[in-house]
């Protein structure tokens, strides 16, 4: 029987799978790719439910105990729900969540929870409908306003909003995101933007360090810190005085965690990604096809984690480091 943990070269314990099981969107962020054409198409091909199950299945034997569904838009593959089904009757699998745009929740927010999904995080850039159109490329905040109400009122909770700050874009909606913790009880999670996915020149315009939340929420009210995640996660959380909810800080520029990384990630068509800043991709789908599959999954998966890039490698913030990812895919392959 293989070893039950998951441990890398620099000691750190790997028990997160991130799939991204579709590249297809129905937004089209201008940060998370350079070409709008491609948003609605499917680039890659998606596995079939079955592979991704398999690959799941073995990951939790080893090690992988958290599985976080993500894209593209998650809800936009064929049979999201009942994979979320089986994903969830993985019974080493204690944990799974996914990560949405949130504008098909309305339609599907209660067969997710009733499959087995715990939670979402919701993306969400702008509270302010034209802001939100122009960042999106056209598309309606409302649908995400009311995905965001299926959810709260399908319990996929705790509900984290995921807001990726975007200078002279959204920096001017700080506060309005931050009252947003006041009197519900969600979690709302500025970004700071990477250089994955759109043009190199528009993260050199738009990219806002985080310290700009500190300063901006510190004059709302006091900004105190708040108990952190359970299971670690790269949010620092903090709240607003007598808040409901937390504000996360993610900065994975301005101050990297990636001496705490917990996780791989697969692509959808079933590329094994060791780090989010790392070319390197291992191809899982000869495996998948072989009588042997599970053997040769396990060798996969750890020759991964021999490769995840040392933490103090990883370079911190600086302007080349947007042409330092060119040949990396964009962010609806790998995921965010
Ligand atoms: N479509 C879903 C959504 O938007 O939630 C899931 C996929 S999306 C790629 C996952 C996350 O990555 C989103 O929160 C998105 O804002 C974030 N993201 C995309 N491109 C990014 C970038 N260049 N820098 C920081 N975050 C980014
Ligand atoms: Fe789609 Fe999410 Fe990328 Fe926006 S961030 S284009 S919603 S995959």
């Amino acid at each position: 029987m293989p070893n039950r943990e998951l441990i890398d070269p620099a000691g750190r314990r790997v028990n997160y799978l991130r799939l991204s099981v579709t590249d297809r969107c129905n937004l089209n962020c201008f940060y998370c790719r350079n070409d709008p054409s491609t948003c609605f198409k499917r680039q890659k091909k998606e596995l079939a439910k079955q592979d991704f199950v398999r690959i799941i299945k073995t990951a939790a034997d080893i090690g992988i105990t958290k599985v976080r569904l993500t894209g593209g838009e998650p809800l936009l593959y064929p049979e999201i729900i009942a994979l979320v089904h089986e994903i969830a009757s993985i019974p080493k699998i204690r944990d799974i969540s996914m990560t949405t745009n949130a504008i098909l929740l309305p339609q599907y927010a209660y067969q997710l929870k009733k499959a087995g999904l715990k939670r979402v995080n919701i993306s969400l850039d702008s509270l302010q409908e034209l802001n939100f159109k122009q960042i999106t490329n056209g598309g309606a905040l409302k649908y995400v306003l009311e995905g965001i109400d299926a959810a709260l009122d399908a319990g996929l909770t705790p509900l984290k909003i995921n807001v990726v700050l975007l200078k002279g874009i959204n920096d001017h909606e700080i506060a309005d995101f931050a009252r947003l913790t006041l009197d519900r009880e969600l979690h709302v999670r500025f970004i700071e933007y990477m250089p994955i996915g759109g043009k190199s020149e528009q993260w050199d315009s738009h990219f806002l360090s985080l310290d700009k939340v500190v300063e901006v929420c510190s004059k709302i009210s006091h900004f105190v810190p708040a108990e952190s995640e359970n299971g670690g996660g790269p949010a620092r959380y903090f709240r607003l005085q007598g808040g409901k909810g937390k504000i996360g800080l993610i900065t994975p520029l301005s101050r990297h965690f990636c001496k705490n990384c917990n996780r791989l990630r697969v692509t959808c068509d079933g590329k094994l990604k060791p780090c989010l800043f790392s070319e390197k991709e291992i191809d899982l789908v000869p495996a998948l096809k072989a009588t042997n599959y599970k053997e040769l999954l396990i060798k996969k998966i750890l020759a991964a984690l021999k490769v995840k890039p040392d933490p103090r490698l990883v370079a911190t913030a600086s302007k080349d480091r947007a042409r330092q990812f060119k040949g990396n895919r964009k962010m609806n392959e790998i995921g965010g």
